[in-house]
């Protein structure tokens, strides 16, 4: 039998009664460890971190627990090489792509520790100026914002095991919130691996950080009205989420981020090799095939004008062609393997749906893989379907296929483009690209209300720019509808989910002993 993971709560390490599900080798299909939390004390678990770990935190400043995170980057650091190992064997990744998710999430607590360093040595945020209540200025309302006396539970997604787990910590333990997290179980070993590191390192204080993998069974009934909850996930589960008596009723505040139907964008002003073609046909190719596709942010429709189809299918298509597929052992791989054979059914499944209404532009199923064996791993090429009328093709704005695919689809004018991108009834992001600055302003401003962010390529930033799927601590992250409604990021943003706004009406004598 594998290696049972034990899970972190409470303040000490506890093994599952159960025997645990086990993860795998999605590339060579062996078993790596088992996890499971059968027979936690859940209700001690969340208890202990809401007293002893938000007790610590809070009595801290801000400027202190900064230092706190940048404590985890020097030991998430201190052992990047093992994370790099797991990101391997458990989501059969290349080098590149674990980087997004274990660099990606050691640069965004990196940021957190710098921006939490400028708030100071306060334990409390002013949340904008002291407003006069009456004709004098002698009873004041102040905002404040002030961290909320809860746990946030963490319900992460399979695709980002180490980013999941930091992006939304960080901002967490700089507001002065314990985090317990519950990773998806195919790939919960590296969220597990970096919370032993982190215990071990004994950077954090007790109750600060936990996490529970296996089961979500019995996490929700434990939230309160204090508590937070930040999901990503499936629309599904979200539902469920929404649904449950903690959110519903009790209120706990839940942050969704569920899938999303991403676009990008070619402006009529850019014609088959110009800059801003060649911008768009490389960014595509490059959201396709990173992580194979499994990024909440991947592009998934190509939007171009109906003169243009034909170019753009040959460009992204030939790109394609060069893009090997399999052991990401192998130096000579540039796209490794979809995170478990479940996932790999669940591509060919919505690739049947959408096949009936599609035609296949590019096709890397047929492909030999290298050094992969293609009955045992989950490797899948890149797909490029077309869509040559997008009206009647609606199951193209609605089913994401979590994978290397995408579909091209013609628009007729700006006005028809705009409104294919919001038939994707809410996304993560959009990606625009022209060297029409007019142009391109107004449409970044219409998509923006269905957008929680827009990516602008012009070829004056074709170095510059971070890539339409890459998600900056700067930037929001977090769509409307269909992408779940949730608003992560965004710099010191972040800090809002876990902060509660109060105003305090009093004298101006009072407000200055605030201690703001
Ligand atoms: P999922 O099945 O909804 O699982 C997500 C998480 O929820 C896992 O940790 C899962 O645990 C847990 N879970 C399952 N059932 C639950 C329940 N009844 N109550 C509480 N938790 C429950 O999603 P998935 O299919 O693994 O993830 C892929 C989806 O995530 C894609 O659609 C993708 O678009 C989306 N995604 C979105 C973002 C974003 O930022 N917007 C980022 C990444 C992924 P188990 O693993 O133990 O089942």
């Amino acid at each position: 039998m594998t290696e049972l993971l034990p899970n972190y709560a409470a303040g000490r390490w506890q093994t599952g009664h159960g025997t645990g599900a086990v993860l795998k080798d999605p590339v060579l299909g062996q078993d790596l460890v088992r996890v499971d939390s059968t027979g936690l004390d859940v209700p001690e678990a969340f208890r202990f971190a809401r007293e002893q770990g938000g007790a610590a935190l809070r009595a801290l400043t801000y400027r202190e627990r900064a230092g706190l995170l940048s404590g985890v980057v020097k030991v998430l650091q201190a052992h990047r090489d093992s994370y790099y190992e797991i990101a391997t064997a458990n989501s059969g990744t290349v080098k590149n792509d674990s980087a997004v998710d274990i660099d990606g999430g050691i640069f965004t607590l990196g940021q957190y520790a710098k921006w939490g360093d400028a708030l100071g040595d306060v334990r409390a945020l002013r949340d904008g100026d002291a407003a006069r209540l009456g004709k004098e200025p002698v009873f004041l309302s102040q905002h404040l914002q002030v961290p909320t006396h809860g746990v946030a539970l963490f319900i992460n997604a399979f695709n980002f095991p180490g980013w999941g787990l930091w992006e939304k910590a960080a901002p967490a333990l700089l507001s002065g919130v314990p985090v317990i997290v519950k990773p998806a179980t195919s790939t919960a070993w590296l969220t597990q691996r970096m919370v032993r590191d982190v215990v071990e390192a004994g950077v954090l204080p007790a109750g600060a950080l936990s996490v529970i993998a296996g089961s979500s069974a019995g996490l929700m009934d434990q939230l309160g009205p204090f508590d937070v909850v930040s999901f990503t996930g499936s629309a599904d589960t979200a539902g469920i989420i929404r649904a449950h008596a903690a959110v519903a009723q009790r209120s706990a505040r839940a942050n969704i981020e569920a899938d999303s139907l991403n676009s990008a964008l070619l402006l009529p002003d850019a014609a088959p090799g110009s800059d801003a073609f060649n911008l768009l046909v490389r960014e595509v190719v490059r959201e396709m095939t990173v992580k194979s596709g499994q990024k909440c942010t991947a592009i998934r429709r190509i939007l171009v004008p109906q003169d243009v189809y034909g170019a753009a299918a040959e460009a992204i298509g030939a790109k394609l062609a060069g893009v090997t597929v399999g052991n990401p052992r192998n130096d000579g791989v540039r796209m490794g393997s979809l995170v478990s054979t479940a996932q790999l059914h669940a591509v060919r499944e919505g690739l049947a749906q959408l096949s009936a209404h599609v035609d296949i532009l590019h096709d890397g199923r047929q492909v030999p893989l290298v050094d992969a064996d293609p009955a045992v791993a989950a490797c899948i090429g890149p797909v490029l379907l077309g869509a040559r009328d997008a009206d009647a093709a609606s199951v193209v704005h609605d089913v994401e296929v979590f994978g290397p695919v995408a579909t091209l689809v013609p628009y007729r004018d700006m006005g028809h483009a705009l409104a294919l991108a919001q038939r994707g009834q809410g996304s993560l992001v959009t990606s625009l690209y022209g060297a029409d600055e007019a142009a391109l302003g107004h449409a970044a401003v219409h998509l923006a209300a269905s957008h929680g962010r827009v990516h602008v390529v012009t070829p004056d930033v074709a170095q510059a720019h971070t890539g339409h799927g890459n998600v900056m601590p700067m930037s929001l992250h977090g769509g409307p509808g269909r992408a779940g409604g949730g608003a992560e990021l965004g710099g010191l943003r972040a800090l809002d989910f876990y902060h509660q706004r109060s105003a305090v009406q009093a004298s101006p004598g009072v407000l200055a002993a605030l201690g703001l």
